[in-house]
């Protein structure tokens, strides 16, 4: 995979719904600052959806998405690139990693991992588990098993955030080796976006600080496929009415309902950064 695609650094950002649900006043928050830093650079801004899960993914979702990004009037750039359409260039990169001995393939479920600390989000991958990434010598695909990619013990991964500063992550203290790709066969987020961001010559990333974490993992990826990242500009996250997070799944103030109650996109902005910090939004 080739890398400075966009040798001229043009401001190139993007928009990157994930289609499992309607998207509420947290993505058209998030979506406008990734639109506002693209004009005010003179830049493009680019829609890409992340559709790669296909038993979580629905085409409603994305036309609904598609359809709430034109009423809200946060326009893109060029032509929307669905992530269901790229393999080729997952597999590429993960092809590169597994020769470099930066992934191994590994036998552990979700369950087992879990099971080690029941209360914890994101539990850390136990070292004891991980194996030598020459076991992979003998795949020449991904399926069948699940792939993770081996952090460097303890070396802090830090990144100046547009919007936050100075933010530094550890591995094996604030993550472990991670996933990037799943025994279905689907490449895994982190993997994902990398390869896309890179192949897309984004040179700003936009997206909400529950992706901070991610972010050093990123950066990790990017070291390990010898690429430069992006800046990164993370917003703070949009929360409901009992000041938690606003998720898809909950279909709460979903841009679609309150659009159906009457409000406009400079409403449901400044909805939207009006809760930033687990004040309660309530509908117009
Ligand atoms: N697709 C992710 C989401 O909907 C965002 C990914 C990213 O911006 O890196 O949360």
């Amino acid at each position: 995979m080739p890398c400075g695609q966009n040798s001229s650094k043009t401001y190139i950002g993007r928009m990157a719904p994930t289609p499992t649900g309607c998207l509420h006043l947290g993505h058209a928050r998030t979506f406008s600052e990734a639109h506002r830093r693209a004009r005010q650079a003179g830049g493009r801004l680019l829609l890409r959806i992340e559709d790669l899960d296909s038993l979580r993914c629905k085409e409603e979702f994305t036309r609904a998405a598609i359809e709430d990004l034109q009423w809200m009037g946060l326009h893109w750039d060029g032509d929307v690139v669905l992530q269901s359409h790229r393999r080729h260039l997952y597999l590429d990169a993960w092809r590169r990693l597994k020769e470099a001995g930066h992934i191994y393939p590994c036998h552990r479920s979700r369950r087992e991992i879990s099971a080690l600390a029941p209360h914890e989000e994101e539990p850390i991958f136990p070292v004891e588990w991980r194996v030598d990434p020459s076991e992979g010598n003998v795949f020449t695909e991904p399926a069948g098993v699940n792939w993770r990619f081996r952090v460097p013990d303890h070396v802090a991964i830090s990144f100046t955030d547009q919007n936050f500063g100075p933010i530094e992550k550890t591995a094996l203290r604030d993550f472990g080796d991670f996933l990037i790709w799943n025994r279905e066969d689907v490449p895994a987020y982190e993997l994902a976006v990398v390869v896309d961001d890179i192949a897309m010559g984004i040179t700003e990333v936009v997206r909400g600080a529950d992706l901070l974490l991610s972010t050093a993992r990123q950066i990790l990826l990017y070291r390990a496929l010898h690429c430069v990242p992006p800046d990164w500009f993370h917003c703070p996250l949009v929360c409901d009415d009992s000041g938690r997070r606003l998720a898809k799944r909950t279909g709460g103030l979903s841009l679609q309902q309150l659009r159906t109650l009457g409000a406009s996109p400079a409403g449901i902005l400044s909805q939207a950064n009006s809760y930033l910090e687990g004040d309660a939004p309530s509908a117009p």
